[in-house]
């Protein structure tokens, strides 16, 4: 079995099916519940106003990723753009006052959520960052839920969250999909990781590698996600051609996707 994720994400049978799950990427677009001024500030943010979804804390964008309404209502301060082909991004906002301990905990989820969260907050701090993560039992800056969502459109969304705040916290929240069409009724711990490490490294700030064109992995049409507001900003030594295995690529081939060199190089510039 073929999964592709959208981190939203696409459970296909067969390599067959998996084709034409790609053409309909640009086709999950589920509107009618967000306002026009909502869209419109969305929009302005430089975001893709394609498929936004309304969720308790505010819109969900390109897949995967939380606006708030803080989000939505500070007027930006992103410096200029570097607009280039599929490199590393981060937003405007990063985790500050550094070096830092942020504490993770999973709440009401099951043992291979935990372990794959244990997994991936390994593989951060392998890395020997400014920033270090902390299990902890409850509580954390970021907590780690669970949601239950079958898929809609041919596509299941695996993992959500969000940037950081203005304020230079990182996002508090990583929700995660429970229905057994997500991860399959026997979870493989080390890609439910690897989707923990993406979620992780937008509540830290970090784009999605190909926001400029997210059909890049995930297929279907050009799509781009936009680059002002939250901000798409060029991070120095990054290639400026496609970079297949990034960890964050808008959409999963599947696997177990960690970081790659430039995704190391990203990491330890930023932190
Ligand atoms: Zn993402």
């Amino acid at each position: 079995m073929k999964t592709l994720l959208n981190l939203a994400g696409v459970a296909c049978i067969s390599a067959l099916v998996f084709t034409a799950c790609k053409k309909n990427v640009a086709e999950t677009v589920v509107q009618e519940e967000v306002s026009s001024a909502v869209l419109s500030k969305i929009q302005n943010l430089g975001f893709s106003t394609q498929g936004v979804h309304k969720v308790a804390n505010g819109y969900l964008v390109e897949g995967d990723i939380t606006l708030t309404d803080e989000n939505l209502n500070v007027p930006s301060s992103s410096p200029n753009l570097i607009i280039a082909s599929e490199e590393q991004y981060r937003t405007t906002n990063l985790v500050t006052r550094l070096p830092r301990t942020i504490t993770v905990s999973v709440t009401n989820l099951p043992t291979v959520y935990s372990d794959a969260t244990n997994n991936a907050i390994n593989r951060y701090n392998n890395q020997h960052l400014g920033i270090t993560f902390q299990r902890v039992s409850s509580g954390g800056n970021i907590d780690i839920i669970g949601f239950n969502q079958g898929p809609s459109g041919g596509y299941i969304t695996l993992g959500s969250s969000g940037f950081p705040t203005a304020s230079g916290d990182p996002y508090n929240q990583i929700q995660m999909n429970t229905n057994a069409q997500a991860y399959g009724t026997n979870p493989d711990p080390l890609y439910m990781a690897s989707v923990i490490q993406h979620e992780m490294g937008h509540c830290i700030g970090f784009r999605h590698t190909d926001y400029m064109n997210r059909a890049y992995s995930c297929g279907g049409r050009h799509q781009n996600e936009g680059s002002a507001g939250v901000g798409a900003i060029l991070i120095p030594g990054t290639p400026s051609k496609p970079d297949a295995n990034s960890f964050m690529l808008a959409c999963s081939n599947g696997t177990n996707r960690t970081f790659n060199a430039n995704d190391l190089i990203a990491l330890n510039y930023l932190y």
